[in-house]
C-alpha cells in the first residue's frame, strides 16, 4: 500500500517533467540544431534529437531525476544534439603521441612502423597491387609469397606462414596437427598474455585436449614421458612472455622435448610471444627463433607487432611438411592476414637483412636501443620547449625507468629520462587528463603529483607537438 502510493507520487512528479520535456520539433528549430541539418543528412539529426530525449526520458522514469523546466527547454538540448551528431561523424580512432615510456603499448597500438612500412602501407590502400596475381605468369598467386622467402633466409626455417596475429598462429598449428587428440604443455606455461588470450582456452578451440605435465615451478622430461599416452599429438612450449617464474624451477630443455615428440611421431609447438630477430643486448635471454628452430622445433610462432616493430601478424615458422599442413586447414583462410599487413611486413623484415638498418630504422628497435645520452638529450630538448612556453609551467628533467611492453621482456628496465611538467593551480590529474582529450592525444605518466613525459618513447619530431598540445592544455 505505501509503496503503491510512493510509486503513484512519483508518476505525478515524473509525468510532470516528462510533459515539460521539449518535442523533437522544438529541438529542430533551435538554430545550432536547424544548422546541422545544412550539413548531415535530417535523419542523422532527428536519431540524434531523439535519443537526447530518451534519454532524458529514461532518467526521469528510471533514475527518478527531476530537471526544472529550464533543463528541459529546446534550447538547452540542443548543444546535446550537436555534440552527439559531432561525435557520430568524427574518426574514432585518435592520434596519440606516447610518453608512457612503454615502448610496445599494447594500448596505444603496439609497435609503430618504419617510414618505408607506412608507405607501403598507403600504395597497398590506395591502389591494386599483385597481393595475389603473379606478374610474370599473369595469374593466381599467393600473399603468402611476398614474405615467404624473406622469414626462411632470416630464420633458417624450411617454410613459412603468416596469418592475422600471433594468437591466430598458435590455434591453427594445435588445430591443424592436434585435433581430436592431446597435446602436453608445463604447468608453469599455462599463461594468460592479457585480453583473454588463454592457452587452455586456445586449446579448447582447437579442438585438441590439453595434458597439463609437472608443476608450476618444475617439470622435467620424465614428467612428459609419464603423461603420454596415444593420443599424443604435440608438446606445445609457451615462453612465459609477460612473467618469470624465479627461484627453485626447472624445466626442460627444448631439444629433449623435440627428440621425445619426434621418436613418437608427435610435433613440438613453440609460441615465443615477440619472438626477437634483432640482435640486441635487451634480447639476449629472449629465446631466438632461429635457436628454436635448430633445437628441433616444427612450427615456432612469433607476434608482428611486438619487438618485431612491425604491423600486427602470427607468424609461423618451422618444418616444411608442418607448416603444410597448417597452409592446408580450413581455419587458414579465415585467419589470413589482410592486405596492409603483407605490405607493412613486407617491407620491415627486409629491413632485418642489414641488422643496422634495422637498429636503425625500425622505430620499436631504435627506441629500445638508445643510448640513455640520447634520451636525455631528448628530455633537455623538451624540458627546454615547455620551459619556453612561459606562464607557470615547470619543466625539469628527472631520470626515468622504461618499459619494453606488449607483455614482452617483463623484468627489463630501460634507464630512461623524463621531463617532470607542473603547471601552477592545476593538479596532475587534470593536466593529464587535458593533454589525453587535446588533438592529437599525449599520454603521460603522473607519479609523485608530478606529470612525466618519458623521452625514450617520444620521436625527436614529436617534441613541438607536445608542446604544442601542453600549451593548449593549459590554457583550457
Ligand atoms: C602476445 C602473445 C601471444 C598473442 O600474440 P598476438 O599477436 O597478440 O595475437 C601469444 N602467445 C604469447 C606467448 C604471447 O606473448
Amino acid at each position: 500500500m505505501k509503496d503503491d502510493g510512493k510509486r503513484r507520487g512519483a508518476d505525478g512528479e515524473a509525468g510532470a517533467s516528462l510533459r515539460g520535456l521539449a518535442a523533437v520539433d522544438e529541438v529542430l528549430r533551435e538554430p545550432g540544431v536547424a544548422m546541422l541539418l545544412d550539413s548531415y543528412p535530417r535523419e542523422l539529426v532527428v536519431d540524434a534529437v531523439r535519443a537526447v530525449l530518451d534519454r532524458l526520458r529514461r532518467e526521469i522514469l528510471e533514475q527518478g531525476r527531476r530537471p526544472d523546466a529550464d533543463e528541459l527547454s529546446a534550447a538547452r538540448l540542443a548543444p546535446w544534439v550537436e555534440a552527439l551528431v559531432r561525435r557520430a561523424t568524427t574518426p574514432s580512432l585518435r592520434r596519440v603521441l606516447n610518453a608512457t615510456g612503454v615502448v610496445v603499448h599494447t594500448n596505444l597500438g603496439r609497435a609503430v612502423l618504419p617510414g618505408e612500412a607506412v608507405a607501403a602501407v598507403v600504395a597497398a590502400a590506395s591502389g591494386c597491387t599483385d597481393l595475389e596475381y603473379s606478374l610474370a605468369r599473369g595469374d593466381r598467386a599467393s600473399r603468402q609469397d611476398h614474405v615467404h622467402d624473406v622469414l626462411c633466409t632470416l630464420t633458417g626455417a624450411e617454410d613459412a606462414l603468416v596469418v592475422n596475429n600471433n594468437a591466430a598462429a598458435v590455434l591453427l598449428a594445435l588445430a591443424a596437427t592436434s585435433r581430436g587428440g592431446e597435446v602436453l604443455v608445463a604447468r608453469g606455461q599455462l599463461v594468460e598474455i592479457g585480453d583473454s588470450f588463454r592457452i587452455p582456452d586456445i586449446l579448447r578451440e582447437s579442438g585438441a585436449d590439453l595434458v597439463e605435465v609437472g608443476t608450476t615451478n618444475r617439470t622435467y622430461l620424465r614428467d612428459f614421458e609419464k603423461a603420454w599416452t596415444e593420443r599424443s599429438r604435440a608438446v606445445l612450449r609457451v615462453h612465459t612472455s609477460n612473467y618469470r617464474i624465479v627461484g627453485f624451477t626447472s624445466e626442460p630443455p627444448l631439444a629433449e622435448l623435440a627428440e621425445l615428440a619426434h621418436g613418437r611421431g608427435a610435433v613440438l609447438i613453440d609460441d615465443l610471444g615477440s619472438g626477437a630477430l634483432a640482435d640486441l643486448e635487451l634480447f639476449a635471454d629472449e629465446p631466438s627463433v632461429r635457436e628454436s628452430l635448430a633445437a628441433g622445433a616444427d612450427v615456432v610462432t612469433f607476434s608482428g607487432d611486438k619487438m618485431l616493430g612491425g604491423p600486427q601478424a602470427g607468424i609461423a615458422v618451422g618444418r616444411a611438411a608442418t607448416i603444410a599442413s597448417l597452409r592446408r586447414h580450413p581455419l587458414a583462410r579465415a585467419l589470413r592476414i589482410d592486405k596492409l599487413d603483407v605490405a607493412a611486413l613486407d617491407v620491415v623484415l627486409r629491413l632485418y637483412l642489414d641488422p643496422r638498418a634495422a637498429l636503425e630504422r625500425i622505430p620499436t628497435l631504435a627506441a629500445l636501443a638508445a643510448p640513455l645520452d640520447e634520451v636525455r638529450l631528448r628530455a633537455a630538448a623538451l624540458a627546454e620547449l615547455l620551459t619556453a612556453l612561459g606562464g607557470t609551467i615547470g619543466a625539469e628533467v628527472v631520470p626515468s625507468v622504461a618499459r619494453a611492453g606488449a607483455g614482452a621482456l617483463p623484468v627489463a628496465e630501460l634507464p630512461s629520462a623524463a621531463v617532470a611538467v607542473t603547471v601552477a593551480g592545476l593538479g596532475a590529474d587534470e593536466l593529464a587528463a587535458r593533454l589525453r582529450r587535446g588533438e592529437p592525444a599525449v599520454v603521460g605518466r603522473v607519479q609523485d603529483e608530478r606529470l612525466r613525459l618519458d623521452a625514450r618513447t617520444l620521436g625527436d619530431d614529436d617534441l613541438g607537438e607536445v608542446a604544442a598540445a601542453l600549451r593548449r592544455a593549459v590554457e583550457g
